[in-house]
């Protein structure tokens, strides 16, 4: 049998602990007998970060931007914990993941993987939901202080062109906390583009929700960047892709997700997103079936699971056990990549391969053949075989060839 040959290079950002050991067996076992790889390969391990300074963190993030497509398994963000773990750590490098989305100026979409046997809890869900969170600004770079009472605040604002406006705050008359935000057009305009090219991408519906009633001027900036984008740039797109853009307010969408079928993509601002990644994650089942795409304003794509390295697995992988870690998120970050790839460079083989591994592995569960963390959740327990990863990974190269 031949191989599937590839044009253009794959960006391979390799990772840490337990991901680190299914990364490898995945591509032994599941990509490279089928796939002859071309990868430009990056090892983001925390050691090869450190020994680079974190050099090899943007190098991998410039190469995604070159060649467009990249996939990254899970990495270490080391922690004061971790110094204790890795005495030769120069410094508590950042997350790489901060470094990425810094240097393509992406969002991220989050999607749940659906099983017949695992009901999301909402009962009307029939398709995934697709949570797409503004990685920048608000609460999380906001300024905040404590006031005690007979404290007196102002906001002096100097436009920078010799013109400074002052605002009083309230008198505060008891114990008060204030806080300020700041977002900026260029950061809203990228969320924008990345959501709009994401849904033509994937041809799913784009929803965009904030309380533009109530902070007119911060979330309406929002709105209208949105909708300037959508009118001058994706509106015929959209029209010939059959999709449709729907901005409504934060609280009329919470109650329209809820009712929904599913099957579409839910923009949020940053905390919208962060609290509602975490709501549609476990209403869908687990994290371990949660793939993570970032996508760039200008159009590359950096697939990776949801979850981290799964360090107490990787402990008792070290002790010689046999864990049961679900792979599914890391295999799935690699067909979204080779899908992409084979969808950039005209490759239909390489888009089907994907598709064939992505059945195998879904076939494998539905066959009742599946790890620990699902075989927890599923439901019709009776003929279910929880396995380990390396049974579990053998099930699925079986059905794959
Ligand atoms: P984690 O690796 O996601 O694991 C947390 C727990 O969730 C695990 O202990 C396990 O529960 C369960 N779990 C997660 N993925 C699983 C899988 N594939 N199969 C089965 N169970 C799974 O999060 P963490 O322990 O908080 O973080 C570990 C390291 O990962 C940290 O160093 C962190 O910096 C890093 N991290 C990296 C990324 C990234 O690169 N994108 C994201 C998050 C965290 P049980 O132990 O109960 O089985
Ligand atoms: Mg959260």
């Amino acid at each position: 049998m031949s191989k599937i040959q590839m044009k253009t290079p794959l960006v391979e950002m390799d990772g840490d602990e337990m991901t680190r050991i299914i990364w490898a067996q995945i591509k032994d076992t599941l990509l490279s007998p089928y796939i002859d790889l071309k990868c430009e390969y990056y090892d983001l391990g925390l050691l090869s970060r450190n020994d680079t300074d974190d050099e090899i963190t943007r190098q991998a993030a410039l190469a995604a931007k070159k060649y467009g497509v990249a996939v990254k398994c899970a990495t270490i963000t080391p922690n004061a914990q971790r110094k204790e773990e890795y005495p030769q750590l120069k410094k508590l490098w950042r997350s790489p993941n901060g470094t990425i989305r810094g240097i393509l100026d992406g969002t991220v979409f989050r999607t749940p993987i659906p099983l017949s046997f695992v009901r999301p809890t909402v009962r009307t869900w029939e398709a995934p939901i697709t949570i797409a969170r503004h990685a920048y600004g608000d609460v999380y770079s906001a300024v905040e202080m404590f006031a005690e009472p007979g404290a007196r605040g102002k906001v002096v604002f100097d436009d920078g062109a010799g013109s400074i406006t002052e605002t009083d705050l309230p008198a505060f008359t008891s114990p008060a906390v204030w806080s300020i935000q700041h977002n900026t057009y260029k950061s809203i305009r990228s969320f924008a583009k990345s959501c709009f090219n994401y849904a033509l991408s994937t041809k799913q519906d784009l929803w965009f929700s904030t309380k533009d009633t109530i902070a007119k001027k911060y979330d309406g900036g929002f709105k209208d960047i949105f909708a300037e984008e959508y009118e001058n740039n994706y509106k015929q797109d959209f029209a010939e892709t059959g999709i449709t853009y729907f901005y409504t307010l934060i609280d009329d969408a919470v109650a329209r997700v809820i009712r929904s079928p599913g099957g579409f993509i839910w923009a949020l601002k940053n905390y919208d997103g962060d609290v509602m990644s975490d709501m549609i994650s476990s209403a869908f089942g687990s994290l371990a079936m949660m793939t993570s795409v970032l996508v760039s304003p200008d159009g590359a794509f950096e697939y990776e699971a949801a979850h981290g390295t799964v360090t107490r697995h990787y402990y008792r992988h070290l002790k010689g056990e046999k864990t049961s870690t679900n792979p599914i998120a890391t295999i799935f970050a690699w067909t979204g990549a080779l899908d992409k790839r084979g969808e950039l460079d005209g490759l239909p083989e390489l888009q089907a391969f994907a598709k064939k591994l992505e059945t195998a592995c879904i076939d494998t569960l539905e066959s009742g053949v599946m790890t620990q963390d699902l075989a927890m959740l599923a439901e019709g327990s009776e003929k279910i075989t929880p396995v380990t990863t390396d049974e579990f990974l053998r099930a699925v190269a079986g059905r794959l060839s």
